[in-house]
């Protein structure tokens, strides 16, 4: 494929304007074969995001969303569901388990097909279910079995906190020391991201100490998407099982959690799946486990659908991770999932990769173009990416350290109706998700961060 550059620098001479113009992310949207699925979103006017200041912007407009790797956006048929299931509890109560196009009963089973295929796994090796937080407890309750040999979990240094804690209150509930083992990795000294050969170094050195390789796939805070194959490969070499947490990467980068052999595998589904916050999360177990490993903890959900009304007490498990399903479904969750996902049904994981690669690249030629440190200039703002520059090494999202504290720059931005995540003391994540997001939003991020830059008395 052409690179990014290499197609920003050629549109441009075919539309005789500069590769920074505006008309070179026009025309970028107007090629884009899937600039349709925009509208099938409920995108905020910037007049609803307090605090934007209508005396710099239009109100009227959309506002330029890229905090989809923090909260997906609504989509359109999200209301409708919920409304019809609402109307069918009114109407008919109790019938409602049975009756409709969701009979709450078995409401998520057509929902495992379409995110298994975004995920890359069968049918029947996805479950939709509870929380992500708690899908990874009930995961690591089974796949966590230390011994007096191997008992360390391996995982990112500055995990994401919630699977910081799930880790640490794992190994304190097998009465082992926590220091001894959480085994972490980090970036090298003066480096950002975390190479993938230091992953595998580590584990051929330490691999026979440790249970658990647990890492997240895309790291949350860098946007590195990890080699998930290669850990898994040397993982299995060293007698090790390996579990990745997919947050930040189910909806955004392609995946194939069953050819790659991974063993089991959760994320939630409010970020870029978009089902709204605390939506029904996923767990994934590989179907070579199906029969020998069981849920440590059962309920009636985990029974097959079939007797499960019987009532008998006498546990029918479902084999895989079927077996782990504990209670009846959230039916008001399903309906917001159900919609995300046809939309995602009317593409494919392989071409909202291809958007994405052009989009965030477009993206990462902008910010390099206006903000490359330059040496003879030290008081001009400079942007740094710590998000690799290798598309196979990164999804949509990219993590902007700044040369100036950033609270300021921030609060100007929110202004000029750009959503995105700070985090203290100077990085910005911003994701162009490419299921909603433009060239053109790409164009306008970087118009109002030169503004704000201005703004805040920054060089520009
Ligand atoms: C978003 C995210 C979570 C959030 O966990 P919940 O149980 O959904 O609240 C946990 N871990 C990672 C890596 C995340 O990105």
């Amino acid at each position: 494929m052409e690179s990014v550059q290499k197609t920003i620098v050629r549109v441009s001479q075919e539309l005789s304007c500069s590769p920074t113009s505006l008309r070179v992310a026009e025309h970028l949207d107007q090629c884009d074969e899937l600039r349709h699925l925009r509208q099938e979103f409920l995108i905020p006017k910037i007049s609803d995001l307090p605090p934007s200041d209508l005396s710099l912007v239009d109100g009227s407009e959309d506002c330029v969303y890229f905090a989809g790797n923090s909260l997906g956006l609504q989509p359109k048929n999200a209301k409708k569901y919920i409304d019809e299931e609402l109307e069918k509890w009114a109407k008919t109560g109790v019938h409602g388990h049975m009756k409709g196009s969701r009979p709450w009963v078995w409401a998520e089973d057509n929902l495992e097909e379409p995110m298994a295929k975004i995920v890359g796994a069968k049918p029947e090796e996805v479950a939709l279910m509870n929380g992500l937080t708690v899908n990874l407890h009930l995961l690591m309750l089974s796949f966590y079995k230390p011994t007096p040999k191997r008992y360390k979990i391996l995982l990112e240094d500055k995990a994401f906190p919630s699977d910081h804690y799930a880790i640490e209150s794992q190994i304190r509930l097998r009465g082992l020391d926590v220091a001894d083992s959480m085994l972490t990795i980090e970036p090298r000294q003066g480096e950002d991201t975390i190479r993938t050969e230091d992953i595998l170094s580590l584990i051929e050195r330490e691999g026979d100490s440790i249970a658990l390789v647990m890492l997240s796939s895309v790291q949350y805070y860098t946007g590195q998407l990890f080699n998930m194959e290669a850990i898994t490969r040397a993982g299995h070499a060293k007698g090790c099982f390996v579990g990745f947490d997919c947050a930040h990467t189910v909806g955004n980068a392609e995946m194939q959690l069953h050819d790659w052999n991974v063993d089991f595998a959760c994320w939630c589904s409010y970020k870029y799946v978009n089902s709204g916050a605390g939506g029904l999360a996923g767990a994934y177990i590989h179907e070579k486990h199906a029969h020998s490993i069981k849920p440590a903890l059962m309920g009636w959900w985990g029974h097959n659908l079939k007797t499960r009304f019987l009532m008998n007490n006498e546990m029918d498990l479902r084999p895989g991770v079927n077996g782990f399903r504990l209670s009846n479904q959230p039916f008001l969750l399903v309906c917001s999932l159900q919609a995300s996902l046809e939309i995602f049904n009317r593409t494919s994981m392989k071409d909202l990769r291809r958007k994405s690669v052009l989009l965030t690249g477009y993206l990462e030629y902008l910010i390099r173009h206006y903000y490359t440190k330059d040496p003879s200039d030290p008081d001009k703002p400079s942007i740094h990416i710590i998000t690799p520059s290798d598309p196979e090494q990164r999804g949509c999202q990219l993590s902007l350290s700044f040369s100036l504290p950033i609270r300021a720059v921030f609060q100007e931005l929110e202004k000029r109706g750009i959503a995105c995540d700070m985090r203290e003391p100077n990085v910005l994540r911003v994701a162009p998700v490419p299921l909603y997001n433009s060239f053109t939003d790409v164009h306008r991020f970087i118009t109002a961060l030169g503004s704000a830059l201005s703004a805040c008395g920054a060089k520009h």
